[in-house]
């Protein structure tokens, strides 16, 4: 037996039609339904609904004063319909706002989509980086804010490996801001050093050798310092 999970629900629903609501003709909107059964104790059958949220339907306007004249309390419906079967049917709501909140917004849903190709994108892309040893190339996307973070980590775990003393300078004088990938920057200088045998001359700042005795660039003597 196959078990149908939450998400494949939600992607069935999402690449659905949308359907409109037979009240007012608005196309309704996907919604969440809460985690706790609210309504009958039964719950709802399934995680998503469509539901008409306009506050103009004629149902949900009608609604308060239906249910104020039969049951004496504040409330209305809203016109839900059903991803299965497409039947239609109301959810009492306690104000304008009830439910709201359960409301998938698309925009971020649009957002988490973009961000998620645009990963997926850099990732690629240092990939191919990696393979021509490109340590230049990694340099630029780890210093670009306007890669996603999860991307810059990964250049600077990159760097790390392929990086050369010419990208220590660029390095130190950005300032990352992001303190995952500061710390994974500073990593990474300590290894380029390493490799090459390198450190920073700590009166100028300038790269000399581990072993040096006065710096090239200051004169100063940085034997044991
Ligand atoms: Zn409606
Ligand atoms: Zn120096």
């Amino acid at each position: 037996m196959h078990i149908i999970t939450k998400e494949e629900v939600f992607a069935k629903i999402m690449s659905a039609e949308r359907p409109q609501c037979p009240h007012c003709g608005v196309e309704m909107n996907i919604w969440e339904v809460p985690p706790v059964p609210c309504d009958d104790g039964l719950g709802w059958g399934t995680p998503y609904l469509y539901m008409c949220f306009n506050d103009e339907c004629p149902t949900y306007v009608q609604g308060w004063d239906h249910i104020e004249g039969t049951y004496g309390r504040t409330a209305s419906y809203r016109c839900i319909c059903y991803p299965e079967g497409r039947n239609f049917e109301y959810m009492s709501v306690f104000g304008p706002f009830g439910g709201k909140g359960q409301i998938i917004d698309e925009e971020v849903l649009a957002e988490q989509e973009a961000m998620k190709e645009k990963v997926e994108k850099g990732f690629a892309v240092l990939d191919e980086m990696e393979a021509r040893k490109d340590a230049a190339g990694v340099l630029t996307i780890l210093v670009d804010a306007n890669e996603p973070a999860r991307v810059r980590v990964r250049a600077a775990e990159m760097i790390r490996d392929i990086g050369t003393p010419a990208e220590i300078d660029p390095l130190r004088e950005k300032d990352f801001g992001n303190d995952i990938i500061r710390k994974k920057v500073e990593a990474a200088v300590k290894k380029i050093h390493e490799r090459n045998f390198t450190r920073e001359c700590p009166f100028c700042a300038e790269i000399i050798k581990s072993r040096a005795k006065i710096c090239k660039h200051c004169s100063k003597e940085v034997a044991g310092q």
